[in-house]
């Protein structure tokens, strides 16, 4: 089939680029990506200066290059990086992978990484549209959501969260002012059924103003630790198909959740048969998080958008970080990462097992809980207090403990709250059950006030 440029419905693109790159890929896929567009996104323009860098790869050694400016890696202060690994191992950086670490790097990433980052996601994940897929490096998994929420929200836009949700999402999405449909959760994360009456209410309602968009975090959600079995991901995916929705899966934990790998339930890029998918894993949880190494995987179309916002927002993520990720994958390779990420597993296990522990021991009657079957993060409904936020912020300091009230994880919070948020995730066993022991303290003192 061949397209010409009066089938592109959307009238707002200034950029050519992404215009014809949309238009291959909306008809190859039948997705039409141009409508799920912000007007922000529609006006992203590509840099000239970055577009110049590709006569940069494999120059020819007579080019002269007078181009971008780049400043003069003689003059930066170091001259070499050894690091030491827990297991013993040394990672040396050579002069090579120093000079691309110090220096300006492409927006897509630093390309023995996405070569890297590319095969673990094909063995993860084999998703189903590949070939029409891309990668992008961004700078921590929450660069890369609050990216795609720009690209696809206008203000008045609706986008599908999951009710409680991720608190930095909202208040990524307050910025946009998007409309929402909260969507209940149960001890699998997000119901389809409540889903699928919320979509059809929107459908039937006057404005019939339906949404674009569906995040949620499917491993051990922040904040309620919940996983979304198989059965539920394909039901929801189903509904994301009737209902047009491209779905944003925010996945940092989903090597913390305490299952064997094999039995992580399939995500849903690897679900994703018609490219609707956008896709965000992270270092932080399984490497470090001040290294801001991270990336999203989804359709071409979508990426090259987002690609131009990071071009103009941060050029390249952190290219030293991205250098010694790639080593230390390379140094591992894929039976060592896999080591690494079995002992989380046991250990943050073992975390949620003495958090439970804690908590049984101190908060039985006072408070109730699903067990977590992943992650960091215990949720704690508080039985006779209505609003955990006063007593948690004007009078947990004075019990000595501290963690997160419920109203920070729901788009309205000004209403009362029965929840809390603990996290498990850096504390000892002795410090849980002395925490869990000031909790209960502080609820006994607010029920009796
Ligand atoms: N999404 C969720 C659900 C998270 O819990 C976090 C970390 N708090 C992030 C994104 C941000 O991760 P990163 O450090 O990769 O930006």
């Amino acid at each position: 089939m061949t397209v010409n440029k009066s089938q592109v419905t959307s009238v707002f693109w200034i950029c050519e680029d992404v215009h014809y790159s949309l238009l291959k890929h909306q008809y190859y896929n039948r997705m039409n990506y141009s409508k799920y567009l912000s007007k922000v996104a529609g006006r992203r323009k590509p840099s000239g200066i970055s577009d110049m860098r590709k006569y940069l790869v494999n120059p020819s050694p007579s080019l002269v290059w007078l181009g971008s400016g780049m400043p003069n890696p003689t003059q930066f202060p170091f001259r070499e990086v050894t690091v030491g690994l827990n297991d013993g191992e040394v990672l040396h950086l050579s002069q090579d992978m120093l000079s691309s670490g110090l220096q300006y790097g492409p927006t897509p990433g630093y390309a023995p990484l996405v070569t890297q980052l590319k095969a673990m996601v094909e063995r993860h994940h084999s998703p189903p549209r590949w070939s029409e897929s891309n990668l992008l490096v961004t700078v921590g998994a929450q660069d890369g959501v609050s990216k795609a929420f720009e690209m696809l929200l206008d203000p008045g836009d609706y986008v599908v969260i999951s009710d409680p949700c991720y608190s930095d999402a909202l208040c990524m999405l307050a910025s946009l002012a998007p409309q929402y449909l909260a969507i209940e959760n149960d001890d699998e994360g997000m119901v389809p059924a409540n889903l699928r009456a919320a979509l059809k209410l929107a459908a039937n309602s006057e404005e019939k103003r339906m949404p674009k968009a569906l995040y949620l975090v499917p491993n051990a959600s922040n904040p309620t630790g919940t996983t979304m079995g198989e059965v539920r991901r394909r039901e929801i995916y189903a509904i994301a198909q009737e209902y047009d929705l491209i779905i944003l899966e925010d996945d940092p934990y989903y090597f913390l959740t305490y299952e064997e790998e094999q039995n992580i339930p399939p995500s849903f890029l690897s679900l994703d048969i018609d490219g609707r998918v956008l896709r965000f894993d992270s270092f932080s949880k399984i490497v470090s998080a001040g290294l801001r190494v991270a990336f999203v995987t989804g359709p071409a179309p979508l990426l090259a958008v987002m690609e131009l916002h990071l071009q103009s927002s941060v050029i390249c993520g952190p290219m030293f970080s991205q250098v010694l990720v790639s080593e230390l994958l390379r140094e591992w390779g894929e039976e060592g990462f896999s080591r690494h990420t079995a002992k989380l597993r046991i250990f943050y296990k073992n975390q949620r097992d003495a958090m439970l522990l804690a908590a049984s021991t101190h908060l039985t009657g006072l408070c109730e809980w699903t067990v977590p079957k992943g992650g960091i993060f215990l949720w704690l409904k508080v039985v006779g207090v209505k609003d955990t936020g006063p007593m948690i912020i004007e009078r947990g300091i004075t019990k000595n403990v501290i963690l997160i009230p419920g109203k920070e994880f729901v788009v309205d919070s000004s209403k009362p709250n029965q929840f809390m948020r603990a996290a498990f995730s850096c504390v000892t066993p002795e410090q849980m059950m002395k925490g869990m022991e000031n909790l209960a303290s502080l609820i006994r003192e607010e029920i009796a006030l």
